[in-house]
């Protein structure tokens, strides 16, 4: 490892290259260069006879004055301004709105310049005698040579001029921008070796504590015991107990893993340096782990305090894998210097780092061992109530109309994540302002959920009638068959407004409580894939192109089902998923055989979805048209509007059977409890 090599092959190149563009500029400027000018300059130039020809570019943009010989060097003389004009080609351009106006003007300029050399040639003639008259010749007509440019673009010939200030630009750009990252004046291209942690001390104002962050309270309880650590670590150090040193925060993007560890520094009153796994990574040998030992330096610096390294993955991932590409071995560099330094400082140095990964399976055993990231802290996606809190949070600063229903809107947002919801939340405020309301509405916030799930809404992309019925049968069937199905989830909306790709689309909630997913539950969730495409089936005989992601999604999950559950009961409990990721892509774990069995198999499943949908829809087909008529006139149906097409769900249905039948076994116990009365009868 050369950590210095890679500084010094980075100055030449730039260094090269500024004083290519030093050469570059200088040449530029012995040539001088034109000057911007105006017509009402020009047109007294043309008056003086001074200018010889004009130059309309293509575009009709620019207009290119070429001087005389002797007025350029009048006018180098004269004007300061003028000092730099060129001797060759043109010295001005100017811009004009109305090309026929200028010829008129230019014409005009000419005529007065004839004139005068007509006045003057007739005064000369007056002043002279007779006989002499004839040897003085008559003046030869003044005439600006007008050209209009005809296939060069103008653009290019600008852009050309430009591009050596364009380069030194960028060059600054750059410069500046190297600099204000490395922060403190570390930084720029003297100090790629070391890390760009950005540092929120402990007296800054805007603190983040656990206030902030809804739900995860269990994660919060594990982490207070760190922050216990950091705030009394003598009381620790005296029982001899080992403080850890690091915890892994797993879960999805958006959920407040950096929040949490935020609030921990903000919690335990400690300087926080956060820094991104992507950072250390680049394209020079030996710079990630010069900047993992860098971190800790400062760290070290600043105990106790807490670092924390978002997306640990980009240089976490296990080694070993794809070994001999030299990509990898920069990382591994990197990867081994995180583990030394992790088990390099003193237990009780007061450091402790937080890791944030969302793929917690792909990360090198090693990084887990005890002594470094030893504890593994839960960070999912939130739940009802956790996201009627986060609406709680992020509700705090907005101006609010009396009427939102809080719990309406966590329900409205299943899967989402906390970013989402600060999202939605930011959206609906950005949506009441562009209608100039002066508080936020419940129909904001629906409006703001609609555009995260499904992008920009496209009201005026064109669709002709016959598309539109054709999507609406579509989402009708697949509304209908997941109406039908007890396993599928409740249908929420169904909408054909178009958005993105697709022209409409069928929302359900997923059922939060239902932990239990068996193979029926999937086999009823594919029929609800596939219904759209039968529906449009049944009524046109005819297959759509658009029922693309219906079919992939559909495709994927029976493939699942087969080689990864072990639902099948030819292939057997067998399950081929590789949850370390290590396995190479190129090579199955199975036989030619049983490849060819698992096709069977998903083609099989996938048959029997399709028979049990194509079921439902012909015998509901009448109602699956009138729903489309609904939708053509509503574009957005509701629970109520299809249960007065379809009556009950049958989700609906179970769960009320269910709790009849739990209120049937409480009165058959009551009546259990009371034998006597039965006896007295
Ligand atoms: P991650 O690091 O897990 O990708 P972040 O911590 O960066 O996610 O979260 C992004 C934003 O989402 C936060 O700044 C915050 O506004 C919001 N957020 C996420 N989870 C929560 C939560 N539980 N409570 C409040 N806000 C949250
Ligand atoms: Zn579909």
């Amino acid at each position: 490892m050369q950590p210095h090599a890679p500084r010094f092959n980075f100055m030449w190149i730039w260094g090269v290259i500024l004083i290519g563009i030093i050469i570059v500029s200088f040449v530029w400027d012995d040539e001088g260069a034109p000057i911007e000018s105006e017509w009402s300059s020009v047109a007294p130039m043309i008056e003086q006879g001074e200018v010889e020809k004009i130059n309309v570019t293509s575009d009709g943009q620019r207009i290119e004055v070429f001087l005389s010989q002797d007025a350029v060097k009048k006018y180098k003389q004269l004007n300061k301004r003028y000092e730099s004009i060129p001797q060759e080609g043109y010295q001005l351009y100017f811009i004009h709105r109305d090309l026929k106006i200028l010829d008129e003007d230019i014409k005009s300029a000419q005529q007065l310049r004839n004139e005068q050399l007509q006045a003057e040639y007739e005064q000369t003639l007056s002043q002279t005698a007779d006989s002499l008259q004839s040897t003085i010749p008559a003046p030869t007509p003044y005439k600006v040579d007008v050209r209009y440019e005809e296939n060069e673009s103008g653009w290019g010939s600008i852009l050309l001029n430009m591009l050596p200030w364009l380069l030194l630009i960028g060059i600054w750009f750059f410069f500046i921008r190297g600099m204000s990252r490395g922060g403190g004046g570390a930084g720029g291209i003297m100090n790629v070796g070391k890390a760009r942690a950005q540092v929120y001390d402990k007296d800054k104002k805007a603190k983040i504590t656990f206030k902030d962050v809804a739900g995860h309270e269990e994660a919060k309880v594990e982490i207070m015991e760190i922050v216990d650590f950091l705030k009394k670590a003598d009381k620790y150090r005296k029982l001899g107990a080992k403080i850890p040193k690091g915890a892994l925060l797993v879960g999805p993007p958006g959920t407040g893993k950096t929040l949490l560890a935020k609030a921990v520094a903000g919690e335990a009153n400690v300087p926080f340096l956060s820094i991104s796994g992507s950072d250390f990574v680049e394209m020079f040998v030996g710079v990630g782990a010069s900047r993992v030992r860098d971190l800790f330096e400062q760290a070290k610096q600043k105990a106790p305090c807490i670092v924390f390294i978002d997306e640990i993955d980009a240089i976490g991932r296990a080694r070993g894998k794809n070994a001999g590409f030299s990509g990898n071995d920069e990382r591994e560099n990197t990867l081994n210097q995180l583990l030394t330094e992790m088990d390099g400082f003193q237990t009780n140095a007061g450091v402790i780092v937080l890791a944030a990964t969302n793929r917690v399976d792909i990360l090198d055993k090693a990084l887990m061992r005890a002594g470094r990231f030893d504890r593994q802290i839960d960070v999912g996606l939130p739940d009802i109530n956790e996201r009627e809190a986060i609406f709680e949070v992020h509700l705090r600063n907005i101006k609010l109309d009396e009427q939102i229903d809080r719990h309406f809107l966590a329900k409205q947002t299943p899967g989402f994540s906390g970013a989402d919801i600060a999202n939605v939340c930011n959206e609906a405020a950005l949506i009441a302002a562009r209608k100039d309301k002066t508080s936020v509405t419940q129909e904001d916030f629906l409006a703001a959920i609609d555009r995260i799930i499904g992008g920009l809404e496209k009201r005026n992309k064109s669709i002709s009638a016959e598309e539109r019925r054709a999507t609406a049968i579509h989402e009708a069937g697949h509304a209908t068959v997941m109406w039908m199905l007890p396993e599928c989830d409740p249908v929420l909306k169904v909408t054909i407004i178009p958005r993105g790709k697709s022209l409409g689309a069928t929302w359900s909630v997923p059922d939060e409580e239902r932990v239990h997913i068996t193979n029926t539950t999937l086999e009823q969730r594919l029929a609800g894939m596939l219904a759209g495409r039968i529906a449009e089936e049944v009524n046109y005989g005819t297959l759509g192109a658009g029922a693309l992601n219906d079919l992939e999604r559909s495709t994927k999950m029976t493939y699942a089902m087969v080689a990864y559950y072990g639902m099948s009961k030819k292939i057997g409990p067998i399950s081929y998923y590789d949850s370390t990721g290590t396995r190479d892509t190129f090579t199955k774990p199975f036989s030619e055989q049983t490849a060819h069995e698992i096709d069977n198999e998903v083609r099989r499943i996938l048959d029997e979805a399709y028979t049990k949908a194509r079921e439902i829809v012909e015998q509901y087909n009448d109602k699956i048209n009138a729903m489309a008529d609904m939708l053509l006139e509503k574009e957005t149906i509701y629970t109520e509007d299809i249960e007065s097409i379809l009556g009950k769900s049958a989700q609906k249905l179970k769960s009320e059977a269910k709790k009849q039948a739990e209120e049937a076994v409480v009165v058959a116990e009551y009546v259990a409890e009371q034998p006597s009365a039965e006896a007295q009868e």
